[in-house]
């Protein structure tokens, strides 16, 4: 586009046009400073979202264990590294308890190897077992991963597919541009015109149709957007992802933790003796045992309890104001909570038996192992979901009971734990510890916990529906749990069916993926399965995730959702989207601020395309009413500076339309223009009729070019101010683009009654009645577009109020794209009839 104005620039040097070559110099400079401007605020943007999700570590510091930037690490420092930590640096393990290293980055070899203490980490590895204390040796570019990455050096900053996209749109109007200029060029010389008078009227019809500032507009829409989606708690890790936000129709989430509170507490406690229910909410230290039906003696419940006390890795503090504070896991956290309970003796059982085997909690096994060893014997303590323990039962026949009291439980909603042990009299006695298979151990009872649903996640779920998102559930627990918690977030009501991982490794899942709103006792590997059926329903999904073993499907996913403070580094580092505040709400807050984006987007590009549109129809028309010229290049090139300088920039920042959050996720293949092209035809024949009708009310050529240039240029004003987002509540910072048009008018009016102005754009001063008459006519297009807009969403009956600027054409495509994955029940029934509605609210 530069390029253009300055071959516009030559040819009016060359035939001697003085002022306004100056013009066209003037307007380069302007639009490049415009330019830079906005690329520097963009790129401030961008490093201060990088600064907030730069990967960070845990070192001690003063012999406290502090977060820091990975950057601030030095050599000496000591760093803490748990399951799910990205190794910081390179680092000598000091300490190291049942230490597993996923060093694929560095080998490729993605089998996770043991690592005992002394033993070196390179930076990028994974742990994805066990507890280490590591000394830093080296860091930076200096370290292993370090040097990978500097012989990588950054290929600059990526596009994003919409830049992309509008790019190739300049380049095609661009083309389209020269064509046409060429054609008046021909036609004008076969009418007998003079060749320069032509040139320049083809020179100003190039001018006038490309919207100059249109990628600046895109760029700092875009990472401004980021940054104001990092304030309000969402961290984009890649800028493509803020427009793939807007687009998502599946937002697939954990429960617990995620849609639960994952605050847990124990309800009830069953043992082949009898069952109790446990007193208390939270983790108060007040509350007890109370037996449901006779019990013969606690002996069953003092046992259980004391393996839940030992196969453990929680622990509490406190407690304060009578309640408990749980460092680490808030399930097993809630177990030594009902122990004490119980009896507060028992959090001191783990001095008494002292730890010396495990096999820690594996969401693929779903149990936990430890061997513990006293004067008394040797004690193996399995816990986990009630499957994976009875397949260890020495005699199976005995968990039948346990196996009926633990459906219903899990059909009650709760989160059931199974408890087994075996004691021998020996304590060095050999414990064979198989992984797959512990065996020969006596069921001691079952755990019921409630995590109760998050007050929000109801909402999320509804906004979500309200938006064309489907929500689906992923968890690692029970059916029966699963989807009693469903169930009460309204999650079942689009997706009814539940699917179990056996289920989705079979590939069962596939044909039925829009009927499934909850998938229980998943293998993390499983996400990445779900994902990829929903993709190849052409939906756009959302994945939350925070394991060691969710950054495969984190990746997979259109858009990866980590929790900032519970996820692990790994899946932080794999995701698009971070929640700093672990809130589900922030994600439907951040599909708002993409659908925002690419609302406004659409807006300046009605108004931009609109604007230009309507001066090449003045400069194609004049001429049969008898104005060859009705226009400078200057003059053009003025409107567009005021026009598309200040409004069109502010365009950028126009607030979220609420409507945009109660219609179905535009496709993200459609066209950025899809739908617009009628309306931006219409509205630009609207005001270049009444431009010419100004023209034509004025006698002389000069004062016609004059009434031309404020007609076009206050028309384009006030259309600006039609198709602005509809206000809320508002405020200062709210009114930017009717400040900028305010601006803006200033300058227009200035270039038609300030002599030097005047004398530079060739312009005759007009006087005030002339202005406020030309104002008001120009009005009308804004007006009529403002009618036409009403009418229709007046007539249209439909379910969502208010025009929006998406027009009726999201596209065939689109329309496919939602029954294809939502058919059926839900979608299905007001959809035509919605694309019906958008089609006839559409405004103009
Ligand atoms: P989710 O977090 O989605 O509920 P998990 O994979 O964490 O799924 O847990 C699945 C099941 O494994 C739970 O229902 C529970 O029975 C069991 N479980 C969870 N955490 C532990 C643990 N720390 N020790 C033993 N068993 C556990
Ligand atoms: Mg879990």
């Amino acid at each position: 586009m530069i390029l253009l104005l300055l071959g516009a620039f030559v040819v009016v040097a060359a035939v001697g046009d003085l002022p306004d070559a100056a013009i066209i110099v003037a307007v380069v400079c302007l639009n490049t400073a415009i330019g830079v401007v906005q690329e520097v605020r963009a790129a401030n943007a961008l490093a201060a979202l990088e600064q907030l999700a730069a990967p960070e570590a845990t070192a001690i510091r003063d012999g406290r264990p502090v977060r820091v930037p990975t950057a601030d690490l030095v050599p000496g420092d000591q760093v803490r590294l748990d399951a799910g930590d990205v190794v910081p640096a390179d680092v000598v393990l000091v300490q190291a308890a049942g230490v597993q290293v996923d060093e694929s980055s560095m080998t490729g070899e993605s089998v996770p190897v043991s690592r005992e203490s002394g033993a070196e980490l390179l930076a990028g590895s994974v742990l994805t077992r066990g507890r280490a204390l590591g000394q830093v040796v080296r860091t930076g570019t200096t370290s292993a991963l370090g040097g990978i990455a500097a012989a990588v050096v950054a290929a600059g900053v990526r596009t994003t597919p919409l830049q992309r996209r509008l790019s190739r749109l300049s380049g095609q109007l661009v083309w389209l541009t020269l064509a046409v200029a060429a054609l008046v060029l021909v036609l004008g010389i076969a009418r007998g015109q003079d060749l320069t008078d032509m040139l320049v009227v083809a020179v100003s019809l190039a001018v006038a149709a490309i919207p100059e500032s249109l990628p600046a507009v895109v760029t700092v829409a875009l990472a401004l957007g980021a940054y104001r989606m990092a304030r309000r708690n969402a961290l984009v890790r890649r800028l493509p992802a803020v427009e793939t936000l807007g687009s998502v129709t599946v937002l697939a989430t954990d429960k617990t933790g995620t849609l639960t509170e994952g605050r847990m507490t124990v309800g009830l406690v069953w043992t082949p003796d009898g069952s109790w229910r446990v007193s208390g909410g939270g983790y108060a230290v007040a509350g007890g045992f109370d037996p449901i039906d006779e019990v013969v003696d606690g002996e069953a419940l003092s046992l259980l309890l004391r393996d839940v006390v030992l196969c453990n890795d929680a622990r509490l503090t406190g407690p304060a104001a009578g309640e408990w504070t749980v460092v680490g896991d808030p399930m097993e956290g809630a177990l030594l909570v009902a122990a004490a309970k119980h009896d507060p003796g028992f959090l001191a059982l783990s001095e008494q038996w002292c730890r010396v085997g495990e096999l820690p909690f594996d969401s693929t096994t779903k149990r936990m192992v430890t061997i513990h060893r006293s004067s008394v014997g040797r004690l193996v303590v399995c816990k986990g979901a009630p499957e994976a323990v009875f397949d260890a039962l020495g005699d199976p026949a005995r968990a039948e009971a346990a196996r009926i009291a633990a459906e219903g439980l899990a059909r009650r909603g709760y989160r059931v734990l199974a408890v087994a042990d075996a004691l021998r009299d020996d304590p060095d006695a050999e414990v064979d510890l198989d992984r797959d298979r512990p065996a020969g151990l006596m069921l001691r009872g079952l755990v019921a916990l409630v995590d109760p649903p998050r007050e929000s996640a109801r909402d999320v779920v509804s906004a979500c529906r309200e938006a064309g998102i489907r929500a689906v559930m992923i968890t690692g627990d029970h059916p029966a749990t699963a989807r009693a918690i469903a169930d009460e977030l309204t999650i079942t009501l689009d997706g009814p069916e539940v699917a179990t991982g056996a289920d989705v490794a079979g590939g069962r899942h596939a044909e039925r993926v829009s009927d499934i709103g909850v998938y229980a006792r998943t293998r993390p590997q499983d996400k990445v399965d779900i994902v990829a059926a929903w993709q190849r329903r052409g939906a756009v999904v959302a994945m939350t995730g925070d394991g060691v073993n969710d950054a495969p499907a984190l990746r997979n996913a259109d858009i990866g959702v980590a929790m900032g403070n519970r996820g692990t580094e790994v899946a932080r580092q794999a995701a698009d989207l971070v929640l700093a505040d672990d809130d589900l709400r922030t994600v439907v807050a951040a599909v708002q601020e993409g659908r925002r984006i690419y609302a406004n987007i659409r807006r300046f590009l009605r108004y931009g395309l609109s604007g230009g549109l309507a001066e090449v129809l003045v400069l194609l028309l004049a001429p049969w009413l008898g104005m060859p010229l009705p226009l400078t290049p200057g003059q053009i090139l003025w409107i567009n500076m005021v026009t598309h300088g200040l409004p069109g920039v502010a365009f950028g920042g126009e607030p979220a339309d609420p409507v945009d959050m109660r219609r179905p996720s535009p496709s993200p293949e459609r066209s950025v223009l899809g739908g617009l092209l009628p309306q931006i035809a219409a509205t630009a024949a609207l005001i270049a009729v009444v431009a010419l009708a100004v023209g034509l009310s004025v006698e002389g050529e000069g004062a016609r070019r004059t009434t031309i240039f404020l007609g076009l240029g206050l028309a384009q004003l006030w259309l600006a101010l039609v198709l602005r987002a509809p206000r809320g509540d508002g405020g200062w910072r709210a009114r930017s683009l009717e400040a900028a048009v305010a601006g803006a008018a200033l300058l227009l009016v200035a270039g038609a009654v300030w002599p030097p102005l005047c004398e530079l754009l060739d312009t005759t001063a007009a006087s005030a009645s002339q202005i406020a008459l030309v104002a008001i006519l120009a009005a009308v297009p804004a007006a009529v577009v403002a009618v036409v807009g009403r009418l229709y969403r007046g007539s249209g009956g439909s379910r969502v109020p208010g025009p929006g600027p998406k027009g009726p054409g999201d596209g065939a495509g689109h329309r496919r794209n939602m029954e294809g994955e939502r058919g059926g029940h839900h979608a299905g029934e007001h959809h035509a009839g919605e694309h019906r509605g958008d089609r006839r609210r559409s405004r103009g």
